[in-house]
């Protein structure tokens, strides 16, 4: 049976499936196999992959042990799939999360437990504020984070163009500044 790897719901977390709706996850990786235990808390069905050599070239077998007490889930890696671009968008956004939620569920014809709203408001909030800077100490500090490009979208007049001009060390006398013009100047 052929199969596929893909990251899953929760951080560094891989499935496998061979196409046909069920999802397996890691169990125990041995030297000539790995061994996968379904998704469903309360299916027994498990998952094996032998790797054995043709030659030099790898093959893999996958194999499928037990029944699973559950249908299979055609749209469980389009869901997968939903939530990576919601929270790509809370990142890198500033779009109330609200919105990016609503706008991009509509591509799921059936939303399960994991992403509705309210159960998925946490990750979100937190996908948000771990894109957003530390507070910085120094005004060099804010420069700098005025400058990456992991934070421009933070940075944008509503027409989406910077303001931020640059950072002057004037010296002892003359101090620090950060410079600002409106593009709507600098023309
Ligand atoms: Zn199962």
């Amino acid at each position: 049976m052929e199969y596929e790897v893909f990251d899953g719901f929760r951080k560094n977390s891989k499935l496998h499936h061979s196409n046909d709706g069920f999802f397996y996850r890691v169990k125990k990786v041995r030297l000539s196999s790995t061994s996968l235990s379904c998704i469903k808390p309360n299916c027994t069905a498990r998952g094996m992959i032998y790797f054995y050599f043709i030659g030099l070239i790898r093959n893999d077998r996958f194999e499928v042990i037990g029944l699973h007490n559950h249908d299979p889930d055609m749209e469980y890696l389009s869901a997968v799939r939903v939530k990576s671009q919601i929270l790509y968008r809370c990142s890198t956004e500033l779009t109330s999360l609200k919105v990016i939620y609503d706008e991009e569920i509509t591509q799921l014809n059936h939303v399960n437990t994991q992403l509705t709203y309210t159960s998925f408001l946490r990750t979100m909030e937190r996908a948000r504020a771990e894109a957003q800077p530390s507070i910085p100490q120094t005004l060099l500090g804010y420069a700098g984070n005025l400058s990456d490009p992991r934070y421009r979208h933070l940075f944008l007049t509503s027409s989406n163009e910077e303001l931020y001009r640059g950072y002057i060390d004037g010296g002892v006398e003359a101090g620090e500044a950060v410079v600002f013009i409106s593009p709507a100047m600098m023309k």
